[in-house]
């Protein structure tokens, strides 16, 4: 009899194991199918573009790391590789006290690989540059075994000044979180590596950066950019993903609501009352939806009490001539505690040739941070004036934009806190020996960069196709 699996939610992980599951089928000739669920009438999750008036607006994620290779590889085996583009590498700046400052040349994560920018840089007093540079000299910071913050580990190491005005600014805004208590082993395990090697984060940065001239280089920055994405937006992997799927296998408009096991199989119930048997579940929906999957199972309960933050994507379209001080660069972060609201503003139409049209400009904002999410449930008109408040603290704006998109995304970055790694190892023990044959993935579990997400999606498919 034909192996059944069934994929729980088309965000970008559910669609990347559907994808190779199909795959592996085909290739190997295996007796298997799947079905992709999606309680969304549309696939994609947290990817989401729109497309107006020739502007290609990300409501979402409007990139992916180049350093890790899974999403363009995914794209290019769905045809895409003629739309695949890195950004412009123009300056990104960091406000502090009232001005913006570039990032300083050869900070590779806030971590100083190049002494002139980082000496020169009016960001830091002088006194945490030194404190910076006692990070060459000074012993190993780990005392024994175990996960600690990413806040403790580069205050340890760079000083609390070079974390608080470069290195959390760039973190939280990719976590969404309070570096403090994101976990280090979850998140960036190789700078531990880094300590553990070469004792000196920064000597450490430099020899990574001397092995090879990969895009995280200072010289390879400046060309191109560490990021991509394709010209037709982040919805076009979606589209192409979805569209070598076997037909029949994608059922969107259907939530799962329950998980039930009956002796070696798994019946799923849905919210319209009806169920269906599967062999195998790979379970890719946010950690709240997933925990609830399984009852009251206390097996789950490390993702039913998980965090996530409320953010808010505010993106907003002007004519070039609204812009009266223009500033060379693809746009800047907001560190906590200057009493802006936005945490950072990409001049996306800068960093993206593809984003406008000519002659307009695309300015996306980003509100909402942990303690700060009550901003994400303003209406559009109050968002957009606070937005317009801050960024004209910063550049000259004439004017309200021509039109806007906010996009809220409540409870959307889960909180790698301290000890993720262990829980999640213990999760899959669980699952392993109580739901034999079912699987978690996605942005709660290993990793929310897209590359991550796809990763994940594949391994979950092969672990699905091999599991007895
Ligand atoms: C504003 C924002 C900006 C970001 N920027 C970037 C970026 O630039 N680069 C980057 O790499 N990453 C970025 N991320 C992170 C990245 O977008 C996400 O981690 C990733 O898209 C998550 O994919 P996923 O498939 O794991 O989850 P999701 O995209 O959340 O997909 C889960 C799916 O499950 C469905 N679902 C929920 N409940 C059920 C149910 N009961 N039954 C069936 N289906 C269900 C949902 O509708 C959804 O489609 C960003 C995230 C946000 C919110």
């Amino acid at each position: 009899m034909s192996l059944k699996i069934a994929v729980i939610g088309g965000g970008i992980t559910g669609l990347s194991a559907a994808f190779f599951a199909d795959s592996k089928i085909r290739e190997s000739g295996l007796d298997a199918e799947y079905v992709l669920f999606e309680a969304d009438n549309r696939l994609g999750g947290k990817i989401s573009t729109d497309h107006t008036d020739g502007f290609v607006i990300e409501n979402g994620p409007d990139s992916f790391l180049a350093r890790k290779k899974s999403a363009a590889e995914l794209g290019g085996s769905v045809g895409l590789n003629d739309t695949l583009v890195y950004n412009n590498a123009t300056s990104a700046f960091i406000y502090n006290s009232g001005s913006l400052y570039p990032m300083p040349g050869g900070a590779i994560m806030g971590i100083p690989t190049q002494w002139s920018p980082f000496l020169a840089t009016g960001l830091l007093s002088p006194k945490a540059k030194l404190r910076a540079a006692a990070d060459l000299v000074l012993p190993r910071t780990k005392k024994g075994e175990g996960d600690r913050s990413l806040g403790e580990f580069f205050r340890s190491r760079l000083g609390d000044e070079v974390v608080d005005r470069l290195i959390e600014p760039l973190l939280s805004g990719i976590y969404a979180g309070d570096i403090n208590d994101i976990s280090l082993e979850a998140t960036f395990p190789q700078f531990q590596k880094m300590e553990d090697k070469h004792r000196s984060l920064i000597l450490g940065m430099k020899s990574s950066l001397a092995k090879g001239p990969g895009e995280s280089s200072g010289k390879a920055v400046k060309k191109r950019g560490m990021f991509q994405t394709y010209t037709g937006g982040l919805d076009s992997l979606v589209e192409a993903v979805s569209g070598e799927l076997r037909k029949g296998a994608v059922r969107t408009g259907t939530a799962v609501k329950q998980i039930e096991k009956h002796g070696e199989e798994y019946l799923l119930r849905f919210h319209d009352g009806t169920e269906e048997a599967f062999d195998r579940v790979i379970v890719t929906t946010p950690h709240h939806v997933t925990a609830s999957l399984f009852g009251d199972d206390p097996g789950l309960a490390f993702l039913r009490d998980m965090t996530a933050t409320s953010v808010a994507t505010v993106a907003m379209a002007f004519d070039e001539s609204a812009v009266k001080e223009d500033i060379e660069g693809t746009g800047f972060l907001v560190p906590k505690g200057n009493g802006f609201t936005i945490t950072a503003c990409t001049w996306t139409h800068k960093k993206w040739n593809h984003t406008a049209p000519d002659g307009k400009i695309l300015l996306r904002a980003y509100v909402g941070r942990p303690g700060e999410e009550e901003i994400v449930d303003q209406t559009d008109d109050e968002i957009i004036d606070v937005v317009l408040q801050d960024l004209n603290r910063i550049m000259k704006l004439d004017g309200k934009p021509a039109f806007h998109r906010i996009t809220r995304w409540y409870d959307s970055m889960p909180q790698y806190r301290v000890g993720h790694k262990q829980r999640v190892t213990e999760l899959k023990e669980h699952l392993c020996s109580k739901w034999s044959g079912v699987f978690v993935a996605g942005a709660s579990i290993e990793g929310i960069g897209l590359p991550d997400c796809i990763d994940q999606g594949k391994k979950a498919a092969e672990e699905a196709l091999s599991a007895d």
